[in-house]
C-alpha cells in the first residue's frame, strides 16, 4: 500500500521573493556574515516590531545565549525561567554556568505564573540570594502575562528577557512580542512561523546593548588593524544569504498570520460540531485583549469528559495516517537533564503536558490536508 503523503506539524512557506533576494546576494557575491540583507533584514523587524534595535543572529539560542553574556550573568546565579517550554530557552543557563530555578504556568495563558514568579523571588530573597534574570516564554505565540510578569521584574529590579521564538507577530493591545524584555528573543528556524531555514534575532530598546552583542556575536574584534581582543568573542552572526530569505519572508508574514489564525478557526469550528456530540476539547486560551499569532493551534483532551480518548490516541491515530502532531513541550522540571532544578508550582504545566497536542498548523495546509486531519478526528470522536 502506498504511505499518503506527510502533513507536517509546521512547515517551511515561502513566498515569492525568497529567492530573488537569494539570486541578488550571489551575484553581489555577499555571500558572508555581513552584507546588505542582513541590515535590511534588521531593518524590517524593527518596522514591524516597533522595537528600536535587533541584531540578526545565527539562531534564537544564540540570541538567549548573548543576552545571558550581556546581562553578565555567571556562576553562581540563579536564573528563573519558565518550566513549559522548548529547551532551547533554559540551555544557555547552563552555557553561562549559572543556576535555572523553573517557575509553573497559570491556566489564562499558558505561560508564566506570575503568582509563582513573585513567590519564588520571595523565596530567593529569603535565602539570601537574588535571581540574575528571568526569562519568560511566549508559548505557540500566545504572549505571557508580560504586564504583569514585566511589573514583577521591575519591582524587584531584576532583568527580563523575552522568549518570543514562536510569537512574532503577536501583541498586547498592540505592543508587539519581542518589545516586553529588556532584552527579547525571535527565531526563525525551519518549523516557526517564518524561517530563515536558521536564524534568529536579539531585539532591545538600548542601543548599547545591542551593539555590544554585535560585537560579541562577531568574535569580539577590537577596533585595530590586526586581530586584538579584550573579551571572548562567539561565531553568532547570520549568513547574508538566509538574511535574504529572511527578508522574502517579512514580506508574507502578516499573510502567514491570518492563515494560522485561520487554522485555528476551522479547528474551533470542527471541535465546536463534536461537541454536539458530547466531546469537551478547550484550546490554549487568548484573554481579552491578547492577539496571538496562533503558530500552533494547541487542544487539550481530558480523557475523563471524553470517553476515555487521550490525547496520545489522537496523536497515534494521526501518525497511523501519515499526519504529524505532538505532545505539549514537556515542562523542564520533569526532564532528566534539569533534574535538580528548584521549581515553584502547582502542577498545571503538568496537567497541560499530559492531556496536551498540537495540530498540525502549517500556514501551507491545503483543504484536502483539512479533509485527511478532520477525517482522522471524525474516526476517533464518533
Ligand atoms: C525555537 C525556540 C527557541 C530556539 O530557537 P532556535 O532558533 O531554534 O535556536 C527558543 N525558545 C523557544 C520557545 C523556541 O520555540
Amino acid at each position: 500500500m502506498k504511505t499518503k503523503p506527510k502533513i507536517w506539524l509546521s512547515s517551511p512557506h515561502m513566498g515569492k521573493m525568497e529567492q530573488q533576494f537569494v539570486k541578488e546576494a550571489f551575484d553581489t557575491n555577499w555571500i558572508a556574515p555581513v552584507g546588505p540583507h542582513i541590515n535590511a533584514f534588521e531593518e524590517d523587524i524593527c518596522q514591524y516590531t516597533g522595537i528600536k534595535y535587533a541584531v540578526a543572529l545565527s539562531s534564537g539560542t544564540a540570541a538567549l545565549h548573548i543576552a545571558l553574556i550581556l546581562l553578565g550573568i555567571g556562576k553562581g546565579d540563579i536564573v528563573l525561567c519558565q518550566s513549559m517550554t522548548f529547551s532551547a530557552s533554559a540551555n544557555p543557563i547552563v552555557y553561562q554556568g549559572a543556576t535555572p530555578v523553573f517557575i509553573d504556568s497559570e491556566e489564562d495563558t499558558w505561560n508564566m505564573s506570575p503568582l509563582f514568579l513573585e513567590e519564588a523571588i520571595k523565596s530567593r530573597l529569603k535565602k539570601g540570594k537574588k535571581p540574575a534574570a528571568i526569562i519568560v516564554v511566549d508559548l505557540y505565540g500566545m504572549p505571557a502575562k508580560l504586564e504583569e510578569i514585566s511589573g514583577i521584574a521591575l519591582k524587584y529590579n531584576i532583568p527580563l528577557i523575552e522568549d518570543a521564538a514562536e510569537a512574532l507577530g503577536s501583541h498586547i493591545n498592540g505592543k508587539m512580542c519581542g518589545r516586553f524584555g529588556k532584552l527579547s528573543v525571535l527565531s526563525f528556524n525551519g518549523n516557526k512561523i517564518i524561517t530563515t531555514s536558521g536564524g534568529g534575532a536579539l531585539l532591545s530598546e538600548d542601543e548599547e546593548i545591542i551593539n555590544k552583542s554585535r560585537f560579541l556575536a562577531s568574535q569580539a574584534r577590537d577596533t585595530a588593524p590586526h586581530f586584538q581582543h579584550s573579551s571572548i568573542g562567539y561565531n553568532y552572526r547570520i549568513s547574508n544569504v538566509l538574511a535574504g530569505i529572511g527578508r522574502g519572508q517579512m514580506i508574507v508574514l502578516p499573510e502567514r498570520i491570518r492563515q494560522r489564525r485561520k487554522n485555528f478557526e476551522r479547528y474551533s469550528t470542527y471541535f465546536k460540531e463534536i461537541a454536539k456530540r458530547g466531546y469537551i476539547i478547550n484550546f490554549q486560551p487568548e484573554p481579552k485583549g491578547f492577539y496571538s499569532n496562533r503558530w500552533l493551534t494547541v487542544i487539550t483532551i481530558d480523557p475523563t469528559v471524553n470517553n476515555g480518548i487521550t490525547r496520545e490516541d489522537l496523536r497515534l491515530a494521526f501518525m497511523q495516517e501519515n499526519i504529524e502532531s505532538r505532545p505539549l513541550w514537556k515542562p523542564m522540571h520533569l526532564q532528566p537533564v534539569f533534574n535538580n532544578a528548584p521549581f515553584y508550582g502547582n502542577g498545571i504545566s503538568e496537567k497541560l503536558f499530559e492531556i496536551g497536542l498540537c495540530l498540525p498548523s502549517g500556514s501551507n495546509l491545503t483543504a484536502s490536508d483539512f479533509d485527511r486531519i478532520l477525517g482522522v478526528m471524525n474516526n476517533l470522536f464518533c
